[in-house]
């Protein structure tokens, strides 16, 4: 579905992603893994061209994106692509930027109504069924302050859900989350897993990155140092620095 091919993204002279590569195939879960400036959100943001690269390609479903323009003044030749990308790679945030003056229903209904033209008795089913599949069925009517933080994150991804997206990628979904809280976003990331559904996620939690994923990346300085299937990335890592890292974070 989607393949990053040596990807390379400066911030001014700060280079921050040096020749990263990674392919998600169609029901791939990719964890993304690493310390804090190592590039993992860099990566999401590049993917779903929030951000713009200086080099490398990428590929969505197959189809390139091509870019146009020469260093900051890059951008994708095709602007029906990018709404066609971030359509159908719903991302899901750290902090669930929902807005607050909207119900949760309509939180959920905004984007493919205004994004997708798509009419809202059609929509309002849609969304209901994916506010019910997250187990928040019953808040379609409250306003976000009104939902714990869990609970928010919850709508987040129904939200992401409801634009029927390909994939989903996903920044840190937990990390601004009590532990309980937590532990029930999971619980809905791992059912999406099980689904088949194709996922990118950048975690600090190691064991929810053991948990759903069919492979892990880890990124160092923006480079990959160490990739493969959980077991091995967790069980038997080779590089150094990603057993020091490993067992900072536990
Ligand atoms: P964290 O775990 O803290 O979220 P990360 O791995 O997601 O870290 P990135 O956010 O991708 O890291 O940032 C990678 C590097 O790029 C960092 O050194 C950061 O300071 C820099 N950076 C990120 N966004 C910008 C920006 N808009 N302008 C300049 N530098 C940036
Ligand atoms: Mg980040």
């Amino acid at each position: 579905v989607l393949e990053i091919s040596n990807l390379h993204k400066a911030y001014g002279s700060l280079e921050v992603i040096k020749g990263v590569s990674i392919t998600a195939r169609k029901g791939d879960v990719v964890a993304l893994i690493g310390s804090s400036g190592s590039g993992k959100s860099t990566v999401l943001r590049c993917a779903n061209l929030l951000e713009d690269s200086q080099q490398g390609e990428i590929l969505f479903k197959g189809e390139p994106v091509t870019w146009r323009g020469e260093g900051l003044g890059r951008h994708p030749a095709d602007p029906a692509q990018v709404l066609r990308i971030r359509t159908n790679l719903s991302m899901v945030f750290q902090q669930f930027n929902l807005w607050a003056h909207m119900t949760i229903l309509q939180n959920v209904m905004e984007a493919p109504v205004t994004v997708l033209g798509r009419n809202r008795a059609e929509v309002e089913p849609i969304a209901r069924k994916y506010l019910d599949k997250v187990g928040i069925g019953d808040k379609c009517d409250v306003f976000p302050a009104q939902l714990s933080g869990g609970q928010q994150q919850r709508a987040a991804i129904a939200r992401a859900l409801c634009m029927e997206p390909e994939a989903l990628l996903f920044d840190e979904p937990t990390s601004a989350l009590d532990p309980e809280l937590e532990q029930e976003v999971i619980r809905v990331i791992r059912d999406l897993a099980n689904e088949g559904r194709t996922m990118m996620i950048v975690t600090h939690d190691m064991k929810m990155a053991a948990d759903v994923s069919d492979h892990v990346v880890f990124l160092h300085q923006g480079l990959i140092e160490e990739q493969g299937p959980p077991e091995t990335l967790f069980g038997a890592p080779k590089s150094e620095r990603l057993q020091q890292f490993l067992s900072s974070t536990n």
